[in-house]
């Protein structure tokens, strides 16, 4: 079979590897579209493991099931999530399935940017959905970035009536802002340096998008009765973003630390501004739990035509530098999704 192997963003090399073999309770999948995550394009994050087949969000068609496979057969259209809590450990108990050991530790083998991947036990187990007939294998790679945003506005406790500040409107950031809208938020300002990716965010949902060079937490009180943001949603690593997010967040409010940031990013933060009398939270969240992924499936089955809006390119295997290209530079892109089988 074919796959890309990742050196870096500017060097993927399709290889010629022999389909995985696959043993009691796995899955072989045939992979039919796999989304470029940001993550997978955080080249320092890499660059001591590579080469590598990377690609996580993936969906799939059975091609072949294992002894001792109940629940899925050849044929079956499914979406498998790479990363799967044991569901028993400390963490898992309290909720914190994402800090779990077995998820940081599970995976499929090789990646999704290959026709084909083997599915540990544990994660045909735990990890994988069968897709409604209706929703596409390109929407169904949203299964797993949605997710993730899903667990990050629970960490940061979104509800109705708020104000969210939403800095970066990529692809992350457009799931933020679909999503906050709809639970009911009252006012989602995006902020961005792309007049495309600005224009992208009002037509999902945002009231009101600025270039981010021009924009003052002041601009906040203008349209928010006097007062900040109650959420601030960090969506790039760029590290100035950091310092506007502190300087945007209201009393009570919620500095959310979405995407990942860059090999070395520290802050500089006056903890009697940020904090005194204030009750400001800063939170993370990293990936997604199982829960997390039924409701993003039934999110995305409901709303199809919304997610199909944030697709803008769909490239076959052997194109697959193109797609890094366009996803490291984030300028005139949202979804980049990879077909292994074209
Ligand atoms: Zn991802
Ligand atoms: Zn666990």
């Amino acid at each position: 079979m074919r796959a890309a192997l990742y050196y870096s963003n500017s060097d993927l090399r399709i290889t010629q590897m022999p389909v995985p073999e696959i043993g009691k309770g796995e899955l072989l999948l045939r992979v039919e579209s796999c989304g470029i995550c940001g993550s997978d394009v955080m080249e320092w994050y890499r660059e001591n493991r590579v080469p590598l087949v990377l690609g996580h969000e993936i969906s799939a068609i059975v091609a072949k099931a294992g002894e001792g496979v109940d629940g899925f057969s050849v044929g079956d259209r499914v979406s498998a999530s790479h990363h799967v809590p044991c569901n028993e450990c400390y963490y898992c108990k309290n909720g914190h399935h994402t800090v779990c050991d077995t998820l940081r530790t599970t995976n499929f083998y090789p990646g999704g940017f290959s026709e084909y991947v083997r599915l540990p036990k544990i994660n045909v187990e735990l990890g994988t959905y069968r897709l409604p007939d209706r929703l596409s294998y390109d929407c169904a790679t949203f299964i797993e970035p949605l997710a993730c945003v899903l667990r990050a506005q629970r960490v940061a406790d979104i509800r109705p009536g708020q104000t969210i500040l939403v800095i970066g409107s990529g692809i992350a950031g457009l799931l933020h802002i679909y999503l906050a809208k709809l639970k009911g938020a009252a006012r989602v300002i995006a902020l961005d340096i792309c007049d495309f990716r600005l224009a992208k965010a009002k037509e999902l949902g945002a009231d009101i998008s600025m270039y981010a060079g021009e924009y003052k937490p002041g601009n906040l009180g203008d349209v928010n009765s006097g007062r900040l943001a109650d959420v601030v949603i960090l969506c790039t690593q760029a590290q100035s973003a950091i310092n506007t997010a502190f300087d945007s967040v209201e009393r009570a409010g919620v500095v959310l630390f979405f995407a990942p940031s860059d090999k070395d990013t520290t802050v500089n933060l006056s903890v009697n501004k940020l904090f005194w009398r204030t009750e400001r939270k800063l939170v993370s969240s990293y990936a997604a739990s199982p829960t997390d992924h039924l409701e993003a499936l039934r999110i995305l089955e409901a709303n199809q035509d919304v997610f199909e809006k944030m697709i803008t390119h769909r490239i076959p295997l052997k194109g697959i530098g193109l797609g890094f290209k366009l996803v490291s530079e984030a300028k005139e892109c949202l979804k980049v999704i990879i077909k292994p089988q074209k």
